[in-house]
């Protein structure tokens, strides 16, 4: 068994860890400007004394570093508490802007739940839906999308890649036809923002949502891309910050934090998306080659640099993540929000894949402390725990029927 002392340099924990779709450890640099914006520069940005002047010239340098990384204005940029609240406030800010215009929105089956969940309470009061089906890689058809769209189609919600399954989809694509078809175009980037480029003029997204936690920032911040021009309602009120799109007094901590880590995480993603990719094709193969009865999920290229994810045969997902805790490694079964529910997950259903199949899922999603030794380590250990349970379970089912 491979050492595992010294793994994880920002956790200090003796543990490997792939699960960065999940969340990811707050970058040194990023921590420590979190610090001084806690302790040092505390001010209220709305305030108009020098502490107050210091959080809102952060504040606003946040807002610039954002908006380039995603090549918007620093106006069309709203911060939030997340990814969740981003898509909550994109799919109902605008459903209520266009009411009167229609009640029709398309999205796809494979979405997040904060946006299959938004989109169904909007179902209940009196929008309709259409939920695209997507193909056995989980990408949608944009020929799909086009035929959908109605008189009454208002918007149209599809994510940039997928955070079970890796898949890129699309949404340049469908951005387009939103945009030729005079229909609003919403994309959940939480995933892809950081990982590969995300500009929202090559996506044609008028909103687009990123996450702050999947790239090396802290918990409970994101932000919202607003394109100027588009119909959209606040649906919160108060103060009047973010120009009355979001109120509340500002989380400059984590703002501050979103802006570098939003910065480190473009300028460092050539050299890393291609160091990742070369540590994710290892794991892919590895584990196709070694584990029989392993299958990839997701699309074989057109995935996330640091995405892997498979089912076995014959082994229960949840059972293989505590197996692996075990042996040190963090991994999930499915998206860290649905594992534990012991549901199969919609994504891998809507892919096609059978109930009892889906419930075999592993993901693995690397991240910057990993390195090839790690991926040596997990594929030297995975055959045994994989044999180990298809066992048990060929036990279970002799002796309990
Ligand atoms: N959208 C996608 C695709 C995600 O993967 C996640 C989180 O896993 C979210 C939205 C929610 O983001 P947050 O955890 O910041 O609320």
């Amino acid at each position: 068994m491979v050492n595992l002392k010294g793994k994880g340099r920002y956790l200090e924990l003796e543990k490997i860890y792939f699960d960065h779709s999940a969340t990811t450890p707050v970058h040194p640099a990023v921590a420590e400007e979190m610090v001084n914006f806690i302790r040092r520069d505390f001010g209220n940005p709305s305030s108009v004394h020098v502490f107050g002047r210091r959080a809102r010239k952060a504040v606003e340098e946040a807002r610039e570093k954002v908006a380039a990384a995603l090549g918007a204005l620093p106006e069309e940029i709203v911060f939030t508490a997340g990814g969740t609240e981003s898509d909550n406030l994109a799919i109902r800010g605008v459903a209520y802007a266009l009411k009167e215009k229609g009640n029709h929105i398309i999205t796809s089956q494979i979405e997040h739940h904060a946006v299959l969940d938004t989109c169904k309470s909007l179902e209940k009061e009196g929008f309709s839906v259409t939920y695209l089906p997507v193909d056995e890689c989980g990408l949608v058809d944009p020929k799909s999308v086009a035929a959908a769209i109605t008189d009454q189609t208002i918007l149209i919600t599809v994510m940039h890649a997928n955070n079970e399954v890796g898949t890129v989809l699309p949404v340049e694509e469908l951005g387009r036809i939103a945009g030729e078809r005079g229909v609003v175009f919403h994309c959940d980037a939480v995933q892809s923002f950081g990982k590969i480029p995300v500009r929202v003029g090559e996506l044609n997204a008028d909103l687009l949502s990123i996450s702050a936690h999947k790239i090396y920032g802290p918990k409970g911040t994101g932000a919202l891309y607003l394109k100027k021009g588009t119909p959209w309602r606040p649906l919160l009120f108060g103060g009047g910050q973010e120009m009355g799109r979001r109120p509340g007094t500002e989380n400059v901590a984590g703002i501050v934090a979103l802006g570098l880590a939003a910065e480190l995480a473009v300028s460092e993603m050539p050299g890393e998306a291609e160091r990742l990719l070369g540590l994710r094709e290892r794991l892919i193969d590895g584990v196709l080659a070694k584990v029989k009865g392993s299958r990839l999920t997701g699309h074989r290229q057109r995935r996330l640099p640091n995405h892997a994810s498979f089912v076995f045969e014959g082994v229960e997902g949840e059972a293989l993540v505590l197996a692996l805790d075990a042996h040190g490694i963090a991994a999930s079964s499915g998206s860290a929000c649905t594992s534990g529910n012991g549901h199969a997950s919609h994504v891998l259903l809507a892919m096609g894949l059978a109930p009892q199949e889906a419930r075999g899922s592993l993901r693995l999603t690397l991240g910057r402390e990993n390195t090839g030794e790690d991926v040596d380590y997990f594929l030297e250990v995975l055959p045994g725990i994989v044999e180990k349970l298809r066992n048990i379970a060929v036990r279970v089912k002799f002796e309990w029927g």
